[in-house]
């Protein structure tokens, strides 16, 4: 069912702590942690606790919760002390999304101005 956690997903699986992840926020709705693999000095990943694929599906059933992906995301920034960040989206496995879990990317830490790819 829409929003359920899936046996096959590691971010449910983060969100049910049968993964460990280095969790730097956490709201009711919401989970801020390090990304594994960072692409940048800070590399977080702002996910809702609930499933759905990817931010738009997200947005579309739970718009409230969206927003606060990206509340979140501020404040998670704030908290690294950035004054500038990137957030990413991949929507799809052909824009490189590998977790079908709804998340942004936060990262800074170090200049973002070569362009967007
Ligand atoms: O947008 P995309 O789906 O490619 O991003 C998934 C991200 O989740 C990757 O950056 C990967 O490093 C991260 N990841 C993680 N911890 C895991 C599995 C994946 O931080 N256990």
């Amino acid at each position: 069912m829409a929003g359920e956690p899936q046996a096959d997903c590691v971010f449910c699986k983060i969100v049910s702590g049968d993964i460990p992840a280095t969790v730097v926020r956490k709201t009711e709705r919401t989970l801020t942690f390090r990304d594994i693999n960072p692409q940048a000095p800070t590399h977080l990943l702002v996910i809702p606790r609930v499933h759905y694929a990817d931010a738009a599906e997200l947005a579309a059933a739970e718009p409230q919760i969206a927003a606060e992906l990206l509340v979140e995301a501020g404040g998670a920034a704030a908290g690294e002390g950035l004054e500038s960040y990137r957030l990413i989206f991949n929507t799809g496995a052909g824009a490189g999304q590998t977790v079908f879990h709804a998340h942004v990317h936060v990262l800074g830490g170090k200049p973002l101005t070569e362009g967007l790819v």
